[in-house]
């Protein structure tokens, strides 16, 4: 497993493997992830505020291993997939969290088929072995179904039994991780390449504008550098690791983030370097271009390319954060939710559910995107309120389903883009055509319906064929004088600008866009 596989042979260096934990809602991922960092980095960097960002690396500091893991710290497998649909491969090894006292449920199953489709080795984590009922020996025996076999039992799975809270285990976790890598991934780089790597997630910061967290996969990113990720381009105003220090350079299977985009890019999008500002900004151009083309395409030919690029650079997905006081009223407000039909092209999606309280780690999550978030019975602790309001997070609490379902619809609803029609205002019928120096043809019409309205948009009808769309009314006369409007039955000369194909009995057709009421 190597990033990149051209160059020097001597070019290439070992790197760090990078890992993403996964397993069903609540068995521990957050406080697992938590328990990693605050054990391996808050402790060693004193005074570093470890800001949430969607990828970090942690140094390890076990007796034969002081050596340095990456995790991605984006919720859930979805984001996994949601990489993984669009090339980007960036997972070296899964780590597949299931709680002791609860066992393989859906989503843990569902991981697994993910990572297993990926061809990524797994490594178990059996969390929550502190609490009562904690029965670890049943999740080897039950993931043997699924093709997981523990090392014990004479499988190649490695099993680690781990408690988040008590911390027991996460150095053995962490062992385990630097095993698989060096046991079965040869996880070289080659540190000289064009530099290259993937957008792990994109924000717009108040102060610093787009910033990208991003993985570099080959190569050396330097502050500096002219980059495209994705549509977006820029130079590298700045690299920051996770606890906010400024980089000169990354080398592969560093996570930092890229302060100076001119737009946010999407997880999942590569990123890579370019000689020049110029160059950059035409790749991007080309790309935005192509989505748009792809967009145009696919939607109503009425709405103009304004509109379409509006489109666009709007975000057409509401993120929520669901917390609730049980497993089953977050799992019956999520099903709830997600049945919510407002467009087609407005989705919600849940990128983190727990239960128990609202806390700093949510919000946090919540700043990473636009996401609402739900406290279901469940309130926000002391940091994480005042967090919330200090970045002005939308939390929202609940007591009744069918309030938050009212409410997120009418949220949805708000997301939604006018829709615009067509409305006729008028159409005439050319009785003679006028050259006139330095304006070009006139069309000497009669009006037949409504009024014909200068600089209304206009199109040409010949024999009930429409030869000519997209022009408008630019000038308009009645005998000597400039007049705004036309009624029916009156005669009127009509100028369409450039326009010069206009036959005796063509129909001109006038009209405007006008926004749809919404239901
Ligand atoms: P996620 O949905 O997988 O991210 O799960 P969380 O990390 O949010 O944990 C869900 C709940 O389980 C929280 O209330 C945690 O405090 C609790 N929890 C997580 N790990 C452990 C553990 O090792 N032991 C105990 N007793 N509780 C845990």
């Amino acid at each position: 497993l190597t990033f990149g596989d051209e160059g020097d042979e001597a070019d290439w260096e070992a790197r760090p493997p990078v890992v993403t934990v996964m397993g069903h809602v609540d068995h521990g991922k957050t406080k697992l992830l938590d328990a990693i960092r605050n054990t391996n980095v808050v402790a060693r960097e004193a005074g570093g505020i470890t800001q949430h960002i969607g990828a970090y690396q942690i140094v390890t500091e076990l007796e034969d291993y002081e050596r340095p893991i990456t995790f991605i710290d984006t919720p859930g497998h979805e984001s996994f997939t949601a990489m993984r649909a669009r090339g980007a491969k960036v997972t070296d090894i899964v780590i597949l969290v299931v709680a002791a006292d609860d066992g393989v449920m859906p989503q843990t199953v569902e991981a697994l088929n993910h990572a297993q489709a990926a061809e990524v080795p797994i490594v178990v984590a059996v969390n929550k072995i502190d609490k009562e009922g904690a029965n670890p020996a049943k999740i080897r025996q039950q993931l043997t179904e699924y093709g997981l076999v523990a090392e014990e039992y004479g499988g190649d799975t490695m099993f680690v039994d781990v408690s988040a809270t008590t911390r027991q285990g996460i150095d053995e976790l962490l062992t385990a991780i630097l095993l698989t890598a060096d046991a079965s991934l040869d996880l070289r780089a080659n540190t000289e390449q064009d530099p290259q790597g993937v957008v792990i997630e994109g924000k717009l910061d108040k102060g610093r504008g787009p910033v990208a967290t991003v993985l570099v996969q080959r190569g050396t990113l330097r502050q500096g550098d002219s980059i495209v990720a994705g549509d977006a381009y820029g130079r590298v105003r700045s690299l920051l690791d996770e606890h906010g220090n400024k980089l000169k350079e990354a080398l592969p299977a560093r996570p930092v983030q890229v302060v100076g985009l001119t737009s946010v890019p999407r997880a999942g999008d590569t990123f890579l370097v370019v000689e020049e500002d110029r160059v950059a900004r035409q790749i991007a151009d080309r790309r935005q271009a192509r989505i748009r083309n792809a967009q145009n395409a696919s939607m109503r030919k009425r709405i103009s390319l304004e509109d379409l690029d509006a489109a666009l650079k709007e975000s057409r997905q509401l993120n929520l954060i669901i917390k609730g006081d049980n497993s089953g009223t977050v799992e019956a407000l999520e099903e709830a939710l997600m049945k919510i039909e407002v467009s087609d092209d407005i989705s919600l999606r849940v990128i983190h559910r727990g239960v128990g309280g609202i806390t700093k780690s949510d919000i946090d999550l919540a700043l990473a995107d636009d996401v609402i978030v739900l406290g279901f019975n469940v309130r926000a602790e002391g940091q994480a309120t005042e967090l919330a309001s200090r970045e002005g997070v939308d939390v929202r609490y609940y007591s009744v389903i069918y309030q938050a379902i009212e409410e997120i619809e009418a949220a949805l609803k708000g997301m939604l883009k006018p829709e615009y029609e067509e409305v006729a205002l008028g159409t005439a019928e050319v009785r003679e055509v006028f050259r006139v120096p330095r304006i070009g043809n006139v069309a000497g019409s009669i009006v037949r319906s409504g009024t014909i309205t200068r600089n209304s948009k206009a199109r040409l009808v010949r024999d009930g064929v429409v030869v000519a769309d997209n022009l408008s009314v630019e000038s308009l006369r009645r005998f000597k004088d400039d007049v705004t409007e036309v009624r029916d039955g009156y005669e009127c000369g009509i100028g369409l600008g450039s326009f010069n194909d206009i036959k005796v009995e063509d129909v001109i057709e006038t009209f405007e866009m006008r926004e749809k009421p919404r239901a």
